[in-house]
């Protein structure tokens, strides 16, 4: 029997197509195929490093079939790698769903990290904030649980983190205000990071929407909330 093929998590860049490991780019050269949460996007990255392989969507609205026909690749011994619209599969994307599929088929996978960039590590390391311990809150739910996410935001023992979008940014903010508890914390707001308009916002929340509004400001963003 043919030994199962290895699955390689490899993070790729967030922004600045720069930011990637040699190891990286040799594992993408070397695998038999690329799985891609959006191959428009990873097709970018592949022609600026050169990189002549087929890839492959694999997304959360990705059909059991497609599922089944990527967990037969593995069974034939292929060697896959798996990478994200940006940053490090698995964290607040579907790629943690594909391992885990992946190891309850197959006892024996390999699963091997090959690390780099993800946003909120970027994020948390320029904080200045304690970082030793964190809570990560992914993306705050839009109906059930949302009060229950600010809350425990705003009233975190730890340095808390979540990612939210362009379009809820200033409504979360909004929202956050409204616990006592997160005034008395500092709050650092990154958008775009490693991109051509990185901006990093910092101060107490209700200055950081100020500054926000002002701008009137698009993109991706990183929220830290300070212990
Ligand atoms: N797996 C990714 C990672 O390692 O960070 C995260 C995927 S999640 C679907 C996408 C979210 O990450 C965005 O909505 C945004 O909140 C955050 N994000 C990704 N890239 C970013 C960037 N360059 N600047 C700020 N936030 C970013």
């Amino acid at each position: 029997m043919l030994p199962i093929g290895k699955l390689y998590i490899v993070a790729t860049p967030i922004g600045n197509l720069e930011d990637i490991t040699f190891r990286a780019v040799r594992v993408l050269k070397e695998v038999d195929l690329i799985l891609a949460e959006d191959t428009r996007e990873t097709r970018k990255l592949l022609d600026r490093y050169q990189i002549d392989k087929p890839s492959i969507s694999f997304h959360q609205h990705s059909n059991p079939e497609k599922i089944n026909y990527l967990l037969s690749l593995l069974k034939e011994g292929k060697n896959l790698a798996l990478v994200s619209e940006a940053g490090t599969p698995g964290i607040s994307d579907p790629g943690n769903w594909l391992i885990n599929l992946a190891i309850k088929q197959f006892e024996n996978i390999t699963v091997i990290p090959i690390p780099g960039p993800c946003a909120l590590i970027a994020a948390l390391s320029i904080s200045g904030f304690k970082t030793d311990r964190f809570v990560f809150f992914g993306f705050i739910p839009q109906k059930k649980k949302r009060r229950k996410f600010l809350e425990k935001i705003a009233s975190s023992d730890e340095t808390a983190v979540f990612y939210e979008s362009p379009y809820r940014i200033i409504k979360t903010l909004s929202e956050l205000v409204n616990f006592e508890k997160i005034k008395q914390r500092e709050v650092m707001v990154c958008r775009e990071l490693t991109k051509k308009f990185e901006t990093i916002y910092r101060g107490r929340i209700e200055e950081v929407i100020q500054k926000i509004k002002e701008d009137r400001v698009k993109g991706e963003f990183v929220v830290v909330v300070s212990s």
